[in-house]
């Protein structure tokens, strides 16, 4: 999530009193930082990967999974291992919401060459070893979005009960102990507090629960009148669950700004693709993915705000949580898609112009600048609007959105980035690393064959909400663009489909599965899979690299076709058809426990699930692959 400062949280009170500071000087800081680095061109690619694990306790003799709260004292560990040897490092390691979350990225992010996607999966065990080899012999590391029984009755190890009325609690949640909240930073408590302060209440994520022949109806803890909603109360419900993100550094702000605007698109194609997390607080759920939950779990609005009661005196209506969606593009090719209602602060985005920043750009920060500080460190109120540049970091890092449009940091060698956020995690590096180079591949052919998937920013909205329904992936369709290719760069034996003619008044957009999205349409959609490999086709790649990213791409056509699950749809799976399972959505600690475990057994090759991972056309070196696996490639055939 990101920490940024050091030292004494101010309270609530004093936060909101110099909120109107904060932003002011965060605009200067952004004018100034701005003007120094805007003709900053030539950064080559560099791109990284980010995943967030959980740490988890089996009791081998009650058949109990908890999640274990010792990551402070695992980064402890590794973040000496980095002060020792800051360029050796192999991987960093940085804290995340959870008191049982560890967040790790490479050591140094990957370039250019295609060749290094033969390093991303054996880099993403390695962290796993890492971590493991810190762990005790009945805890495990796991790659998980999120815990099922988050939330339930003695979930956390060591066991803590909650405290809703204590008024120092920064949570104060029937369910999340404050204990289960990251202790070694005071960012994480601090925001707890802040958003629930803001908001005047604690936080209400809202799950339509999954209704099987015998689910208790109301839900336990269920809103009145809404009885078969799940009812989480906290912001650790959303921010305790895990994520896969991609940061990449584009060669100048105009291609970030390219690069932004045309990952935004797939961002609800890839939530829907890669969602994993289908059970909250011991139920299964109608939702396949944790996008809403976090967005709700950090909702600071007010009830005005939200459009539930009246404005009162200094509020807007505002239509979305800081944990959401873009709402505008920021190149020119996608102004004229910008259609939803931008709420921005007349007077910063008057200052920015004034600033000279462009009409896009200045409106895309002034509408970030909406949010008040819900996190400011007595420290860091008084700066150098020259030189700092926290008081911008203060709003742009609390905003946490599908994309991030990210400045260099002051005096680095660091260029323009964006963020990619929106992927949930799967349990095996293999499929990680295969999301991983596909996305990147995908930056590739957009900025090589100069595509276009720009749709109405409305259209991305909607398919963000039918992202996270359940079986999505395979049931649901989305609005995407028709014709992607518009000056026909794409040019390879391959690409011998003809765009849908289209008449003036049509749309440009129109709704299909994730397997024409992916995998083409005949005639008349090329599909993303068959653009990256008509892209391949034109670069000089080893037979090495070129193994590795087959079997990626594989792996991706074979999910997008439904012919693999989602981690989500095995999940439920497994739930429903476990034999304590009672026809009742709930997840028992028997069920949870026997997941996890599966869940482990899986990411370490020692169980191959097919339905998950297809093998059979595996081409792993032989030595990289877990026993199991090895086993199951010797009956099923290697590289074809
Ligand atoms: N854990 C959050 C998620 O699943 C992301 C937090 C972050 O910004 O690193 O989206
Ligand atoms: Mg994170």
């Amino acid at each position: 999530m990101g920490l940024l400062s050091e030292g004494s949280p101010l309270s609530w009170e004093e936060t909101k009193k110099l909120s109107p500071h904060v932003r002011k000087h965060g605009i200067e800081q952004f004018i100034n930082l701005y003007h120094r680095l805007k003709d900053r061109k030539g950064d080559v690619l560099k791109w990284g990967d980010e995943i967030e694990y959980i740490l988890v306790k089996f009791d081998e003799q009650k058949k109990k999974a908890q999640v274990s709260l010792r990551a402070q004292e695992i980064l402890n560990i590794l973040n000496q291992k980095e002060q020792n040897d800051p360029e050796g490092v192999k991987s960093l390691w940085r804290p995340e919401y959870g008191a049982y979350m560890i967040e790790g990225t490479p050591g140094k992010p990957y370039g250019g060459s295609l060749a290094h996607f033969n390093v991303v999966e054996a880099n993403m065990r390695y962290r796993r070893q890492e971590v493991s080899a810190l762990l005790h012999p009945d805890e495990s590391v796991i790659s998980f979005t999120n815990f099922p029984r988050l939330g339930c009755d003695k979930f956390t190890y060591p066991e803590y009960d909650t405290t809703p009325d204590d008024e120092s609690s920064a949570a104060r949640s029937l369910y999340f102990p404050d204990e289960a909240i990251y202790p070694g930073h005071p960012r994480f408590k601090t925001l707890t507090r802040n958003i629930r302060m803001r908001r005047g209440e604690k936080v209400a994520i809202k799950l339509q629960v999954f209704k099987d022949k015998n689910t208790k109806i109301p839900v336990d803890g269920s809103p009145l009148g809404e009885p078969s909603t799940v009812l989480l109360d906290a912001m650790g419900f959303g921010m305790g669950c895990c994520c896969l993100q991609l940061t990449f550094q584009a060669c100048c702000i105009e291609e970030a700004r390219t690069l932004y605007d045309q990952l935004t698109p797939l961002c609800p194609i890839m939530l829907a693709f890669t969602a994993a997390s289908p059970a909250y607080r011991g139920y299964l759920t109608e939702s396949d993915c944790r996008w809403n939950v976090i967005s709700a779990s950090v909702d600071c609005r007010t009830s005005g705000e939200r459009g539930e009661t009246a404005l009162k005196g200094g509020e807007r209506r505002i239509y979305k949580s800081r944990y959401d969606s873009i709402d505008s593009y920021l190149s020119s090719e996608g102004e004229k898609y910008n259609d939803v209602s931008l709420i921005y602060d007349e007077t910063l985005y008057n200052r920015l112009r004034e600033g000279n920043i462009d009409h896009l750009l200045a409106q895309h920060i002034a509408h970030l600048f909406i949010r008040d500080s819900v996190s400011l460190f007595s420290e860091k109120v008084n700066q150098n609007d020259e030189e700092d540049t926290d008081h911008f970091e203060n709003i742009q890092s609390t905003n946490w959105q599908t994309m991030r449009f990210k400045p260099p940091p002051i005096n680095s060698s660091i260029g323009w980035r964006v963020e990619f956020r929106p992927c949930e995690l799967q349990l095996t590096d293999f499929e990680n690393a295969a999301i991983v180079c596909f996305v990147v591949l995908l930056t590739r052919v957009i900025l090589s064959y100069k595509l276009n998937f720009l749709i109405p920013i409305s259209k991305v909205d909607e398919n963000m909400q039918k992202a996270q329904k359940r079986d999505a992936c395979r049931a649901e369709k989305f609005w995407f663009r028709k014709n992607v290719d518009n000056s026909s760069n794409v040019k390879s034996e391959q690409n011998t489909f003809e765009y849908a003619k289209q008449s003036e008044t049509e749309e440009e957009y129109e709704e299909m599965t994730i397997d024409e999205i992916i995998n083409g349409k005949p005639k008349t959609f090329p599909g993303l899979v068959p653009l990256i490999h008509s892209y391949l086709q034109s670069m000089d790649v080893d037979a090495d690299t070129h193994c590795t990213i087959q079997q990626y791409l594989r792996l991706i056509q074979k999910r997008a076709s439904g012919e693999l699950l989602t981690t989500a749809t095995w999940i439920r799976k497994e739930i429903l058809n476990h034999s304590d399972y009672k026809g009742d959505s709930v997840v028992t600690e028997l069920i949870n426990y026997d997941l996890l475990k599966k869940a482990k057994d899986i990411q370490e090759g020692r169980i191959v699930v097919p339905e998950l991972l297809g093998f059979g056309n595996n081409s792993k070196t032989k030595d990289d692959i877990p026993s199991a696996i090895e086993k199951y490639l010797s009956v099923n055939g290697c590289c074809n």
